[in-house]
């Protein structure tokens, strides 16, 4: 599949001035492998850019959920909780470790872990002595979880908290850096994300020495010897240096980005909010959104489905999105437990099927955006 120029797309990638720069610095001193100085570089400022005392560089986010599983002792026969309203990627390194996902809906106020769900499923778990190994929390669209809350109801039975933020570089939570406030987080700089090294991930942590254990296993677990020697099971993981230039020039802008990100949700709201029954998604009062995505959703009972606007834009190649399928629902995930927000309030099942991912690329031109709206509005008045 090439690029077509002529398509908006989702969120494609958008490079700044800098990139070539150290591409061309990684070429010139021959430094084409999966580490190099691009690659302890890049490293430094994604630390001191979240106020992390160390990250890791790796092949992807997945790779980096993966690493920060088995620092937490993952295993085969364990229980990791983890929001269900995601990407596929935040829960399929449980898999890989040979442990059990238990999904966890969202809340409302910022469709992140709902705490209530957490604690009432805590409790169950508590009470038939089948607690988890870790909580995995996701910052979904742009928006960090209320990991005040989370981190109590996590604390009161000695949990680890991995925060997935590969949605939510730049965002805060009380002022501090998404992906910071758990034990672990993780980034993702894959082609979609608000940076992108076209395929990425780190890994951050206060524990620098777990940190140089995910080193460590990321390079195959070669042991510090000149023979190739490995006591323990390891993987690929590292990040190439080529990308980490990518990635060092695609951080320079990422303050633009939000700001252009923000933009153009903005433009979106100010256009379409209360009309035609559409609501966009809060931004909760704990932090700031990079609204990586513009989302909205339709009342439940508006004649016009998320399929009719996502087929009206398509016709006009145009890409838009539902929201993510929940992963309770996904075939693969079949069997897993799952705990609803409330007993009347199944959030991401609801907001699945009213939501609605609009083309939120920070390149985005104003013209672009005024088509999609109108499309947008002529459908809905069409009625579907
Ligand atoms: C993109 C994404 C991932 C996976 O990141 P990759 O770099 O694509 O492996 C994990 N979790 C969430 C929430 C994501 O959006």
């Amino acid at each position: 599949m090439t690029p077509n120029p002529n398509r908006i797309y989702l969120s494609p990638p958008h490079l700044g001035e800098h990139e070539r720069h150290f591409v061309e610095e990684a070429f010139q001193s021959n430094w084409i492998a999966p580490c190099g100085p691009n690659q302890e570089a890049f490293e430094a400022e994604m630390a001191a850019y979240v106020g992390a005392p160390g990250a890791v560089a790796l092949s992807s986010g997945t790779a980096a959920v993966h690493l920060a599983l088995r620092l937490c002792d993952v295993g085969p026969g364990d229980t990791v909780f983890c929001s269900s309203l995601t990407f596929i990627g935040s829960a399929t390194p449980i898999l890989f470790l040979g442990a059990t996902p238990v999904f966890i809906d969202s809340e409302p106020e910022s469709w992140n872990l709902s705490p209530q769900a957490l604690e009432r499923a805590l409790r169950d778990a508590s009470q038939q002595g089948a607690l988890p190994k870790a909580v995995l929390v996701v910052n979904l669209y742009g928006q960090n979880a209320d990991m005040t809350a989370i981190q109590k109801v996590c604390d009161t039975y000695r949990l680890p908290v991995i925060e997935d933020a590969a949605e939510s570089l730049g965002a805060t939570y009380r002022g501090q850096a998404s992906g910071t406030l758990g034990k672990f987080g993780i980034y993702s700089f894959n082609g979609n994300k608000i940076i992108t090294t076209s395929g990425g991930g780190m890994l951050v942590s206060r524990d620098t020495a777990a940190l140089d254990k995910a080193r460590y296993w990321a390079t195959q677990a070669r042991d510090p010897v000149v023979h190739y020697e490995h006591s323990e099971l390891g993987y690929n993981y590292r990040m190439s240096n080529v990308l980490a230039g990518i990635g060092r020039g695609q951080l320079k802008v990422l303050d633009e980005r939000i700001a252009q990100r923000r933009a153009v949700f903005d433009r979106y709201r100010n256009a379409l909010e209360g009309k035609h029954g559409i609501t966009f998604m809060p931004e909760a009062a704990f932090g700031a959104s990079t609204r990586w995505l513009t989302v909205l959703t339709l009342d439940a009972d508006s004649p016009v489905k998320p399929h009719d606007i996502i087929a009206a834009l398509d016709a006009e190649n145009i890409e838009a999105r539902p929201v993510w399928k929940p992963l309770h629902l996904q075939p693969v995930f079949a069997g897993c437990a799952y705990t609803p927000h409330a007993a009347d309030c199944n959030f991401s099942e609801d907001v699945f099927v009213r939501g609605l991912c609009l083309p939120s690329g920070s390149s985005l031109s104003i013209e672009d955006q005024e088509r999609i709206i109108g499309i947008v509005r002529s459908t809905l008045q069409r009625g579907g």
